[in-house]
């Protein structure tokens, strides 16, 4: 396997960071998890789009623009031979001290990793997820905004610990506010009727480059799409429920704190969305010269 660090493609034996990074001292630093589909790089310009956000959002230079950003994501997929996999591009704030101070770190590290990752079993697809609310709260926007795709995942990674504690595969997490925010690494939707309903996003969410393509496949099925404030209540009574996300894409739940949702089979419209969406990740990216 190659690794792109900091621009230069080195075997992964070879790819080391150093341990003044503030990227691993302090989880200082942002990424991205990004899809190879058939070739094509998904949705990459997006997933640029938030990576330079959050890097703004936390006062991080990136050293190289997005378009050389771009050569050197494609680079490393080719170089991997990846026609379908995943990549991580990951940027931290770079060497520094002992001290926590970012301005100590002279400039950021960029690293590139395409592989591949599959991160539930396939029966899972199939019969869909069993996951639990759990009582650790999603960070609240005026502490650490989960608008920012930070190296710093302990809020989520603490749910999740609780979820499988409980024997669950995955968490759902309830905001400050009591309402619902999203899984550990996933975007939530639920729907009833013809109405296809995820929190928005100020309820303590990232922008999901994989809800947004899903919300376009709702409206081109004709379904009623609203970004919503969402109780349990609402998770309980849904008809159907699923996650999205990048590495997860999307899959059915049909059962959350122990209660059915529906039926407690995936539903009609979670199939037809998946259908449609395996067939949108096909059309669109940045094509990869291998
Ligand atoms: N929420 C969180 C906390 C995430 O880490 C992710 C990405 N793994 C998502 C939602 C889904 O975002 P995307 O569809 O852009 O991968």
């Amino acid at each position: 396997m190659w690794i792109n660090m900091n621009g230069t493609i080195v075997p992964s034996e070879k790819a080391m960071i150093s341990v003044f990074d503030h990227g691993l001292l302090y989880g200082d630093g942002v990424f991205e998890g990004i899809r190879v589909y058939s070739g094509n790089v998904f949705r990459l310009q997006e997933h640029l789009d938030r990576l330079y956000y959050s890097a703004k959002a936390i006062m991080l230079k990136i050293t190289i623009d997005k378009k050389q950003m771009i050569k050197e994501v494609v680079e490393t997929v080719a170089k991997n031979k990846i026609t379908n996999g995943y990549i991580r591009l990951v940027v931290t704030r770079g060497v520094g001290d002992l001290g926590l101070d970012p301005r100590k770190c002279k400039e950021s590290f960029y690293f590139v990793i395409a592989a591949n990752i599959t991160l539930y079993p396939d029966e899972y697809y199939k019969n869909g997820l069993t996951i639990t609310t759990v009582a650790a709260r999603r960070n609240i926007s005026e502490a650490l905004d989960p608008k920012i795709k930070s190296l710093n995942y302990l809020n989520n990674i603490l749910a999740k610990i609780e979820a499988s504690n409980h024997g669950s595969l995955e968490a759902i997490m309830i905001n400050n506010a009591g309402s619902v925010s999203e899984a550990t690494g996933d975007n939530v939707f639920i729907t009833k009727g013809k109405d296809l309903i995820t929190p928005d996003l100020s309820c303590g969410v990232l922008d999901g480059v994989t809800r947004k393509v899903v919300m376009e496949i709702g409206a081109k099925l004709k379904m009623n799409i609203y970004e919503k404030i969402l109780s349990r209540y609402d998770l309980y009574t849904a008809d159907e429920c699923f996650l999205t996300g990048t590495a997860a894409e999307v899959i059915p739940v049909v059962k959350i704190d122990a209660r059915e949702i529906g039926d407690g089979k995936p539903g009609k419209w979670t199939k037809k969305i998946i259908t449609e969406f395996h067939k949108v990740v096909k059309l669109d990216g940045v094509k990869v010269k291998y």
